[in-house]
């Protein structure tokens, strides 16, 4: 696809996406003016009369339609909110937030008061809060203490095409509240054409279909399969940005790690094209977006570029539908994306890279046809679409391991699980598998019923061991600004406990704390001020909990070695044994795992023959990510179900 030249070559024939209407899109108008521009507002009357005349509607729109933004609003005007609350569900954290903050806005209201978000260990909603976004999960846990969800008059479950697995249990679970409530409403929003199987699993509801009006998208498909997606991706960017027509830039990756990298490459080729020519150069905004970027950063891709500049943002998936960002006419799609896959024989979930299915390509070109006439680069073939591709996503309650899902359907006292009402029931061998591992974990009974240690797990949305599991929710705290990769890794490298990763996250808390929790002292040891913040809070939010409970707190002290056989005894289910120099294997399936070069024990090159891990990410290798030293004879000792000395 990409010469020597660093020319891309492009197959001419192009597809064209259905042309209709031309939206008026001026750069300086009043957020009111905005508002009755959106493709929602023109049918805004209907949607309520449709709404006022039955109890479920599926509402079909285009991304950028006003779905998430307006519903709700329209909703509250219409005085929906007098006998309680309106809940709008998101599955993605950064969506809640982002929107919440958007409508607040609108409504010329503060974030927190008339319109809020809750996500899990983060609540900014308060007493005058009518409006609440909030993660599937936040309204899942809700649904324990309050199964009818007496506080809410309705409910719009937003973004229901990606079938995350929270929206999945909610669909059975807000099913029966709408048998059980005569006055509650939902609202199930979809931005593809599948709005069927939603009215059916709900006995026939109304789709109503938001009118679209979305410009042509050119599509050009590489001629030959890409071997490095994201130099391809930086190379068409860049190709774009010199010689292409006014018009920002977006590329599709599928993570983190994959988005710094790029974002790097992209500043580093501006850098080399500034210094050899005496041209002036047009700048290059260069902006990545990703689940885990802090809030402040992630705000930055709604923000105008400055005159004769172009932006290029560089996204996961995130901006497929969940976001959306104006002023795109160009996208590059690589073609791949990461989701979370059970495997049953590992027993575990891993993050893995995966083909996209077509219609998600066909939501990801549908991003440049916002603002005006765009066009999508695919960097793989017509071929791999039409026949390689699947035609959607696999829901993720079939692909994912479905242990907290059982722990709370068990306390919801759903007895049989194979006779849940899921709309796609996940395989029988994927829950009793996820039962097996909390019957290993002593949650659940011989019988198959939640015991009191399974009772008090389903309160906590994580694992135990307080101050490392705080960490451990929150993205790295571990700060690597560019240019100064040496200096922050040696920082890093003082914070390192020989045997264990998770050691040297409790290790850095408990400096910080020595260090009366300062701002100044992260900076110095390039730590995130934020992310540990959140991880101090988290951790209290925690206490409370097991206070509540009345679970008593034990301190390790000086005692190390009880946390790492304390962490062995949750994760000898992730247990790797040493097999040749720096090679780890499963110690159950003999799959081959590796340690992370972020891994304390990999950059003191210590690698002791047993470890347990936190997860495994598959990427280039199979990597161990978070990696605890133990003993052989603890993992007989606590999991002798699986090993014995
Ligand atoms: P949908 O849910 O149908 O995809 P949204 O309601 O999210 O549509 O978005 C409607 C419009 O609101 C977008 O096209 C965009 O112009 C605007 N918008 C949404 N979020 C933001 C934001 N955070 N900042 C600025 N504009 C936004
Ligand atoms: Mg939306």
């Amino acid at each position: 696809v990409v010469g020597e030249d660093g020319e891309v070559d492009f197959k001419g024939k192009a597809r064209f996406s259905q042309h209709l209407s031309v939206g008026d899109f001026t750069k300086s108008k009043t957020i009111s003016q905005q508002r009755q521009n959106l493709p929602i507002f023109s049918v805004r009357d209907e949607l309520l009369q449709v709404v006022r005349e039955n109890q479920v509607v599926v509402i079909i729109g285009e991304t950028g339609s006003g779905k998430t933004t307006q519903l709700t609003q329209y909703l509250y005007e219409y005085g929906y909110t007098v006998n309680g609350i309106i809940g709008c569900t998101q599955p993605r954290r950064v969506a809640a937030m982002s929107v919440a903050k958007r409508v607040s806005e609108e409504m010329e209201s503060e974030l927190g008061d008339k319109v809020g978000y809750a996500i899990r260990f983060e609540d900014a909603t308060g007493p005058s809060t009518v409006i609440k976004y909030m993660t599937d999960g936040v309204l899942l846990r809700e649904t324990l203490k309050d199964p009818d969800l007496e506080k809410y008059s309705m409910i719009l479950m937003d973004e229901a095409h990606e079938r995350s697995l929270d929206t999945d249990v909610l669909f059975g679970i807000l099913k029966k509240v709408v048998a059980r409530r005569r006055d509650f409403k939902l609202i199930v929003t979809s931005a593809t054409l599948n709005g069927e199987k939603f009215s059916n699993f709900f006995g026939g509801v109304p789709i109503f279909n938001i009118p679209g009006r979305t410009f042509r998208v050119q599509i050009c498909h590489s001629k030959t399969p890409c071997e490095d997606y994201v130099e391809a991706a930086v190379k068409q960017a860049m190709t774009i940005h010199i010689a292409g027509a006014p018009g920002d830039i977006l590329i599709f990756l599928t993570g983190q790690d994959e988005i710094e990298a790029t974002c790097y490459a992209l500043s580093e080729r501006m850098e080399q094209l500034i210094s050899s020519t005496e041209q002036p150069v047009p700048k290059l905004l260069i902006l990545p977006i990703y689940s885990q970027l802090p809030a402040d950063l992630q705000a930055k891709i709604f923000h105008k570029a400055e005159d004769g500049a172009r932006k290029c943002i560089v996204a996961t998936n995130i901006a497929e539908t969940s976001l959306t960002i104006d002023g795109i006419f160009y996208v590059i799609d690589t073609g791949y994306g990461k989701m979370k896959v059970y495997n049953p024989c590992m027993g575990m979930d891993a993050l893995q890279v995966f083909p996209i299915s077509r219609a998600s390509a066909d939501q990801r070109a549908g991003r440049a046809g916002r603002t005006g006439p765009g066009t999508c680069y695919r960097l793989y073939t017509e071929n791999a679409y039409e026949n390689e591709m699947l035609q959607s996503p696999v829901p993720e309650i079939q692909r994912t391991n479905l242990g907290n899902v059982v722990l709370l359907l068990k306390s919801l006292k759903i007895q049989n699980l194979l006779d849940f009402d899921f709309m796609d029931p996940p395989p029988q061998d994927n829950i009793l598998n996820s039962m097996y591992q909390l019957w290993l974990l002593g949650a659940l009974n011989d019988v198959g019923d939640l015991t009191d240690l399974g009772r008090k797990m389903v309160k906590f949305p994580l694992d135990p061991v307080l101050t490392i599991v705080s960490m451990l929710s929150v993205p790295s705290v571990f700060f690597r600004p560019k240019d100064r990769e040496a200096e922050s890794d040696a920082a890093r490298e003082k914070f390192f406990v020989p045997e264990s990763d998770h050691l040297t996250l409790l290790n850095v808390y408990q400096q910080w704390k020595a260090n009366e929790y300062r701002g100044d002292w992260c900076n110095d040891h390039f730590l995130q001020v934020k992310g540990l913040y959140k991880a101090r809070e988290i951790r209290f939010q925690l206490l409370d909990i097991l206070k509540t409970l009345k679970i008593p707190l034990t301190y390790c002290g000086p005692d190390w070695d009880v946390v790492r056989k304390t962490i062995c005894s949750t994760y000898f289910h992730n247990a790797a044994m040493l097999k040749g120099i720096g090679e780890y294997v499963n110690c159950r399936n003999r799959m081959p795992c590796n340690l992370h070069p972020t891994s304390a024990l990999y950059g003191l090159g210590y690698t002791p023959d047993y470890v347990v891990y936190h997860e495994a990410i598959l990427t280039t290798k199979e990597y161990m990510q978070c990696v605890t030293a133990v003993e052989p004879h603890w993992l007989a000792e606590l999991g002798p179900m699986f090993f014995s000395v």
